[in-house]
This record gives structure tokens, C-alpha cells and sequence, in this order.
């Protein structure tokens, strides 16, 4: 068999492919970024073609760098920014429109509405999902409403929709001659329209949103025995390598974390933070503001599935501090200027800027910044930028000790602003808990090559994976109770303060 496994991940920043040796290890990488398209406040695009060409160049750069060839890899997975919608036409391969961001809430009144009419429940209880415009049903809904002629195209089958692991290995197997339309349960339960119970479009949340079926993908396992297809020679990889994997990108990093076992749980913190917590085969519905998603489905054996807390802002708060209050140069620069002082001071931020996701879902919600006195500085607020970041993580861990009586014993994290120490010492103190960061950070992109390497035996199981994972550096707890739960006390008195901001009706 081949030494390696490549792994293309599909992000909203950027677009990177890396190759894998059997031990987990990272061979070549290579990254580009792509447009993030903004034509109105609250609207975010990329463009799908754009992508297409950043996914074949990342591909063609690394293989050439690393002197490897398709022969050199058994295997490719796939993982992507889940939700991000795209609809094109089959048979030119041409996108109708940009594709339309998780971000993105032009869908705010799509997703009212749900609530309104009353099917809220059905959607939450089918789909394990509350209506918001995170989702992609509402954002296709969107396209096939506002776009001329996409619905007579859906209806005779010739505009079809996926997120955008479907689009790159529709264009990877061949595009309009042959591309295989496929995508995984886990890219497909965040659509608001795949009942969690037979992991399979539903016809009642079809119905409720308009959605012709034979515009949506096939859903498949997550890792694949049976290829979903081969890449081409004449395609960026000049030759056939199997598709053996796809994930979204939160399930792939849990997958890369090797959070296999229930009761285990990472958090990845990146532009926004996800924690996704295993619970096995067993669904369970949220009654404390999670989502309940699957977080993989290897071949044949039966789905596994987890509480997910998504929050919005995190890492792109510490951007905020840069790009429009310019008091650091670069991210890095948060810490510098949190070390400064010993405390936030009294300073509490809320970065509630497009609402507040999980648990607390509310879109009437605005960011605000309280306590402040004559005495504080920006490197208290820097502090309280971190700080935020650590106190929604707790919300969202409090929320899953709710719902599934697991008390986290260590929290497993990677994601950019894991690089900050201090955030991540804060975490421990706020939480209680150790915090534990692995040596390989890239582990989106290492959960798809492992979903993909165990499909083709390149992997003979977990217990394999589990060996690879090693602890690059742990944070422990140094806050006593008083001051972990006062702190926690002020935090949730700055969230009531941002509630009922802005009229969403
Ligand atoms: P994504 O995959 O969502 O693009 P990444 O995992 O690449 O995100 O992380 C990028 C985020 O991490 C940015 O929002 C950036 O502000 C934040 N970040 C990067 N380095 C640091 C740091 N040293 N301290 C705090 N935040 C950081």
C-alpha cells in the first residue's frame, strides 16, 4: 500500500491540503486563502470557482514540494466548513450564486418564520437543530427564491445543491462529465432537512421548506470502504486516488482528537469555538441549548453521535481588537497585553456581534462591554477579550454536563488561539478542569485522513489512531472556587446585558 494519506480541508478562511504518514504525522501542507465577500451588513459569500481553483493549486503546490505522486497516497479525505451552501448546474458545472456563508443572516426572517408557523419542533426534534440561519435549508430556500430560474432548473434536476466538500468531489470526480454528487451524514444533518434517526433526507422537512429532493446530494458513511470516487488524470492530482473520507470540519477535528469513546469531548477555537462531546450510538436531544449532531458514521457500524456547542465569536473578537480597535498589531499581541495586569479589573465583554449561538441562541442579542470604571485599560479589555472566550466555552460545558450528566474530567483543544497560553490557563480556571493541547494542531485535517486511511485499511482501526495522539502541553486549574465562581456569577450578569438588543421581527 501507498505511505501517505492526502486530506484536503475546506475552510471559510482558507483552503489547505495536507498529506499524512501512518503515525499521524504531517508530511507536506501547502495554504491559500480565498475573497470573503461581504455585499451588504450581515451578508458573507465566497466564491465557489474561486475555491475550485484554490483547492487544485494547494493539491498541485504540495505534491510537487513534497516529490509525491497520486500513487503515493491510498487514500484522500475531504473536510470542509460545514453549512457554507452552494448550488450549480450539473451540466456546465457553473455556480447559480456565490456560495452563502455559515455566517451569513440574510436568512433571519426565513428562520423566524419557522418558529412562527410551528415547526420549530419538528425541526429541532427531526433534525436535532433549533431554526436559526446558521443552517443551510434556510440558505437554499434563499437561492431557489431570489435566484431567476434556479427552481425550474432544481425541479427538472438540473441545479443541485451541496456544502462544499460536495462541490470539491463533484469537481474532483469529474464535474459535468461524471462528478459523483455525494456528501456524508455529518455535512448533512446541518441542513435542517436529514432526520438524525434514519440519517436520510426527510420528506416532511423537504416539504416545509420547498426543497425538491433531487437537488440534494447522496448521503453517505463518513468513511467509505466502497470509494465515493476516484480523482482523475487529467485532474489536479494527475492521477486516480480513492475518496475515501468526508467530514465537517468540527466532526473531522473530533475524529483527529480521537474523541472516540463517550463522555469525551474537544474544543476547537478557531474564528468561532465548537465543543462537540461523543455520546455514542445514542441520540441525545438537548434540552440546555446544544445541538445533536452525528459525529461520524464509519462504514457500516452504527452512527456515533454528539452534543455540539457552536459560539460565533471567539478567535475573530482578538481580530476585532486588531482590525477595528487597532490596540494590538496581531493576535499574538492579546496576550502581551492581557499579562499586563493581574485581573480583567471588573471589565466583562459579551462579543454577542451576530447574536449569540449556543446555549443561549438568541439573535436579539448585541455585544456589549460592562464594568468599566476610570481605571481600566486595554490590557484589561484584552484580558476580558480571552476571558470571553474561556466563559462562553464554560456556558456551552455547563450546558452539556446538563444535558448529558458527563462532568468533563479534561478538556481536550486546538484551533488558533490555542497558540495564546494565557487564554488557555484562563480556560483551566474558569472551568476547573485540566485543558490539554496535542502535539499534531492540525487536527481537521487529520481527522478526514484518518476517516479516509481506516476505509482502505491504511488504518486498521481507533486503537491504532489513539496511539498517535500525544500531549504537547497541559494547563491545570490554579483559581480557588471563590474566585472561579464569582467570576462565572459577573460573566452571566454580562450576558443578561446584551439580551434584547435589536427587534428581529
Ligand atoms: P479558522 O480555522 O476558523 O480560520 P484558526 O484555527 O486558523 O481559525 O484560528 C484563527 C483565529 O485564531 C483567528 O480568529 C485569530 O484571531 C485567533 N488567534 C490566532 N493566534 C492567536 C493568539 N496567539 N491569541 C489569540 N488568538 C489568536
Amino acid at each position: 500500500m501507498a505511505d501517505y494519506i492526502g486530506s484536503i480541508d475546506q475552510g471559510t478562511t482558507s483552503t489547505r491540503f495536507m498529506i499524512f504518514d501512518h503515525g499521524g504525522n504531517e508530511v507536506a501542507r501547502h495554504q491559500l486563502e480565498h475573497e470573503q465577500v461581504m455585499p451588504k451588513a450581515g451578508w458573507v459569500e465566497h466564491d465557489p470557482t474561486e475555491i475550485w481553483e484554490r483547492t487544485t493549486s494547494v493539491i498541485q503546490t504540495a505534491l510537487r514540494r513534497a516529490k509525491l505522486e497520486a500513487s503515493d497516497l491510498a487514500a484522500l479525505g475531504i473536510t470542509n466548513q460545514r453549512e457554507t451552501t452552494v448550488v450549480w448546474n450539473r451540466k456546465t458545472g457553473r455556480p447559480y450564486y456565490n456560495a452563502i456563508v455559515w455566517q451569513d443572516t440574510r436568512t433571519d426572517r426565513i428562520a423566524s418564520a419557522l418558529e412562527r408557523d410551528g415547526h420549530g419542533d419538528t425541526i429541532r426534534h427531526k433534525a436535532g437543530l433549533p431554526p436559526a440561519t446558521y443552517f443551510a435549508g434556510g440558505k437554499i430556500k434563499w437561492i431557489l427564491e431570489n435566484v431567476d430560474g434556479v427552481r425550474e432548473a432544481a425541479e427538472a434536476g438540473d441545479a443541485i445543491f451541496g456544502t462544499t466538500d460536495s462541490w470539491v468531489l463533484w469537481n474532483l470526480t469529474g464535474g459535468p462529465r461524471g462528478g459523483v454528487h455525494v456528501t456524508d451524514v455529518t455535512n448533512a444533518s446541518r441542513t435542517m432537512l436529514m432526520d438524525l434517526e434514519t440519517l436520510d433526507w426527510d420528506d416532511e422537512l423537504l416539504a416545509i421548506f420547498d426543497i425538491p429532493r433531487q437537488m440534494l446530494p447522496e448521503i453517505k458513511p463518513s468513511s467509505s470502504p466502497e470509494p465515493y470516487g476516484h480523482t482523475l488524470e487529467n485532474g489536479p492530482f494527475g492521477g486516480e486516488v480513492p475518496i475515501t473520507g468526508i467530514l465537517g470540519d468540527q466532526q473531522a477535528a473530533t475524529v483527529g482528537q480521537v474523541c472516540f469513546e463517550p463522555g469525551e469531548a474537544k474544543n476547537t477555537y478557531g474564528t468561532g469555538n465548537f465543543m462537540l462531546l461523543n455520546t455514542g450510538t445514542e441520540i441525545v436531544r438537548s434540552k440546555a441549548g446544544l445541538l445533536t449532531t452525528p459525529a461520524y458514521k464509519f462504514g457500516d457500524e452504527p452512527c456515533v453521535y454528539a452534543l455540539e456547542g457552536s459560539i460565533a465569536v471567539t478567535g475573530s473578537a482578538v481580530q476585532w481588537l486588531r482590525d477595528q480597535l487597532g490596540i494590538i498589531s496581531g493576535a499574538a499581541q492579546s496576550e502581551s497585553l492581557a499579562k499586563q495586569v493581574e485581573d480583567n479589573g471588573g471589565v466583562y465583554f459579551v462579543p454577542a456581534f451576530s447574536g449569540l449561538f449556543a446555549p443561549y441562541w438568541r439573535s436579539d442579542a448585541r455585544g456589549a462591554i460592562v464594568g468599566l470604571s476610570r481605571y481600566n485599560t486595554n490590557a484589561h479589555l484584552a484580558r476580558a477579550t480571552l476571558e470571553s472566550i474561556c466563559y462562553q466555552s464554560r456556558d456551552v460545558a455547563e450546558a452539556m454536563a446538563k444535558d448529558s450528566g458527563v462532568e468533563l474530567e479534561v478538556l481536550k483543544v486546538d484551533g488558533g488561539v490555542t497558540a495564546n497560553e494565557l487564554c488557555m490557563q484562563i480556560q483551566s480556571d474558569v472551568l476547573g478542569v485540566p485543558v490539554s493541547r496535542p502535539v499534531v494542531a492540525e487536527t481537521t485535517a487529520l481527522g478526514a485522513a484518518y476517516a479516509a486511511g481506516l476505509a482502505v485499511g491504511f488504518w486498521a482501526n481507533t486503537d491504532e489512531l489513539r496511539e498517535n495522539w500525544n500531549e504537547s502541553k497541559r494547563w491545570e486549574p490554579s483559581w480557588d472556587e471563590t474566585r472561579r465562581e464569582e467570576g462565572y456569577a459577573m460573566w452571566k450578569k454580562a450576558v443578561t446585558r446584551t439580551l434584547d438588543w435589536v427587534d428581529v421581527d
